[in-house]
């Protein structure tokens, strides 16, 4: 979550790769009332900078449950472990959605600490991507 200016065009370079979905979640930002919103990635207290290199494009849900955070408590081994980074990761190597569900299956001890800090299965969540499975080409 960031209150730093971004300016028009910073931000659709961010939208236009992202394809309007949140990169974290995949929640394309016609299905939602609020804006997607321009995530830093490692956000500025720890030093990330207003480049397109550490921002993403979130949906509001994930960007207010992430906050500033760049990691968490794995609750199967206690670790620390790293969130997902959408310029660093792939997806894929971390997550699965089943379509059906709209269900986010985490891959990864990464996939598992991002899938429950950012709540990206919360029933809202899963209505708008079962309701986008059914509804794309
Ligand atoms: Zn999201």
């Amino acid at each position: 979550m960031s209150r730093t200016y971004i300016s028009a065009s910073l931000r659709r370079i961010v939208s236009d790769r992202a394809q309007n979905m949140c990169e974290y979640c995949l929640i394309p930002e016609m299905l939602v009332l609020a804006s997607h919103q321009v995530d830093h990635v490692i956000a500025e207290k720890h030093g990330g900078e207003t480049i397109e290199e550490n921002l993403a494009l979130s949906c509001s849900l994930c960007n207010q449950a992430k906050g500033s955070d760049i990691a968490s408590i794995d609750p199967e081994t206690g670790y620390t472990v790293r969130l997902y980074s959408p310029r660093k990761d792939i997806w894929k190597e971390h997550f699965c959605l089943d379509s059906k569900s709209g269900k986010i299956q985490p891959l990864s001890t990464v996939g598992r600490v991002t899938v429950r800090l950012l709540r990206m299965n919360r029933v809202a969540s899963l209505l708008s991507r079962q309701l986008f499975a059914r509804y794309s080409p």
